[in-house]
């Protein structure tokens, strides 16, 4: 009975509070695509367009968008931010601590109540949603968008939200996260088995079709399936995508049956842009951050590089038809620059295309300069100067960004949550403090325990 309370409560606060479906037909339907090069500073830039291009060659694609400006990356407690804290900054427009998921440590620990994220208003407004990444898909960047969490750690419970909760449609990237840290508020989903296989099963019983090959993959867009969860990955421990080194070095070989970055952009963008209302697309070329901690020059280049391929992919769909450009916002943005890269010489000589530039390095850490944010389309307006990263989430008020005409769509902005959310969060506390008696037939009945 008592869950039967619950239930309805949650069913009538969700009803009240999700805002009106978008009105459709007559606007002129408008588009998102933000890409993030994860880690990406200036010095990475230019090793890597001299490797491709050489000194005076043509610019790298990110380089031809028109609009330039700088972004402050500082968190809420930090001068050097981490991915999660700068991701929430854009997601909603506020700064939170390094670690938080759009949710302040201080909020209840299943984050009721929390406002809206950028890809929520967006789903809400009846825009179809995709988040692509080279990472595992429930890590920091990603997450942000489309999860609430007071700890990145929580990578079950991430994924559960993007199903369940942000119901994004297409959903591509690495594997599940195997992070050995606890996830104090979802200790349940932190101990499951075998939580990827557990996800697997909750998303096809939302209506994803859930693929692990790119084979799989263009046969699911070819079926005209919209929901898509891919999870790709070679079974390493880190559960990110191969790195794509074969753009730096041509005998090196990349998985046949594994999606490129630029692969897995195309593929969303096939699924999002039958959506007449248009789309919100996240894009994050992560492994640029993971390059950049090792220090390593070749693979840093070698990931900027597949991030450029991915945007060409982008600019490329924008160019392929009429009226494409005025109403689709690309931003690219680092989230922060990684390792403090310098680079120089080699000794005095102009370096050539083909060639690694001679670099050094601050540390294996984040750093906490300003980042370049390059963009183009309705909104880039707010972006061609120095801004704060919460700045970004402002540029996407811009009503011509989020829907023509539709200038109210933030002002309403009120509380979206979360009654999935609540309800298993709600549970699994239970069972946490030995309270089984009344969600565990819940739980049984789901896929917690198939
Ligand atoms: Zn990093």
């Amino acid at each position: 009975m008592e869950r039967l309370m619950i239930l309805i409560g949650l069913i009538m606060i969700a009803a009240g509070v999700l805002p009106q479906a978008a009105e459709g037909g007559s606007g002129q339907r408008s588009n998102i695509i933000f890409m993030v090069p994860d880690g990406m500073g200036l010095a990475q830039v230019t090793a890597a367009r001299i490797f491709r291009n050489g000194p005076d060659g043509p610019p790298l694609a990110m380089e031809t968008l028109e609009v330039i400006g700088c972004q402050r990356t500082h968190s809420a407690d930090s001068t050097v931010t981490d991915s999660a804290a700068a991701a929430s900054a854009w997601a909603m427009g506020e700064k939170f601590n390094n670690g938080e998921l759009s949710c302040h440590s201080g909020a209840d620990p299943f984050c009721r109540n929390q406002l809206p994220t950028i890809l929520e208003m967006a789903k809400a407004r009846g825009k179809a949603t995709g988040l692509v990444v080279t990472s595992q898909i429930s890590d920091a960047t990603p997450a942000a968008f489309a999860a609430h969490v007071r700890s990145r750690r929580c990578e079950a419970e991430i994924v559960r939200q993007y199903l369940e909760a942000a119901e994004v449609d297409v959903i591509l990237g690495g594997g599940l996260g195997q992070r050995r840290d606890s996830c104090p508020d979802y200790p349940i989903s932190f101990a499951w088995p075998d939580r990827q296989a557990a996800l697997l099963r909750l998303a096809r019983t939302k209506g994803y079709q859930t693929v692990a090959g790119k084979a799989a993959l263009h046969a699911t867009i070819r079926e005209g399936k919209v929901k898509i969860l891919g999870m790709f990955e070679q079974n390493r421990r880190d559960k990110g995508k191969t790195p794509e080194m074969f753009r730096v070095d041509a005998s090196l070989g990349y998985p046949e049956d594994e999606p490129t970055l630029a692969e897995m952009t195309t593929a969303a963008l096939t699924v999002l842009e039958k959506d007449a209302d248009g789309f919100f697309l996240l894009v994050e070329g992560s492994r640029i951050d993971w390059s950049s901690h090792a220090n390593d020059l070749r693979g840093q280049i070698a990931e900027t590089l597949a991030f450029d391929e991915a945007l060409k992919v982008v600019l490329g769909w924008v160019a392929a038809k009429p009226g494409r450009k005025e109403t689709t916002l690309i931003i690219v943005a680092p989230d922060h620059e990684t390792g403090g890269l310098a680079i120089n010489g080699p000794d005095g000589r102009l370096a050539q295309a083909g060639e690694f530039i001679k670099e050094g390095w601050a540390g294996r850490g984040h750093s906490a300069t300003d980042t370049i944010i390059r963009s183009q389309g309705p909104g880039s307006d707010q972006l061609g100067k120095a801004v704060d990263n919460t700045d970004i989430y402002r540029s996407w008020q811009t009503p011509l960004v989020f829907d023509a005409g539709k200038s109210t769509v933030f002002s309403g902005r009120r509380p979206l949550r979360h009654i999935d959310v609540s309800f298993v969060g709600i549970a699994l506390g239970a069972i946490e403090n030995g309270d089984m008696t009344d969600h565990s037939n819940h739980l049984r009945g789901g896929f917690l325990f198939e």
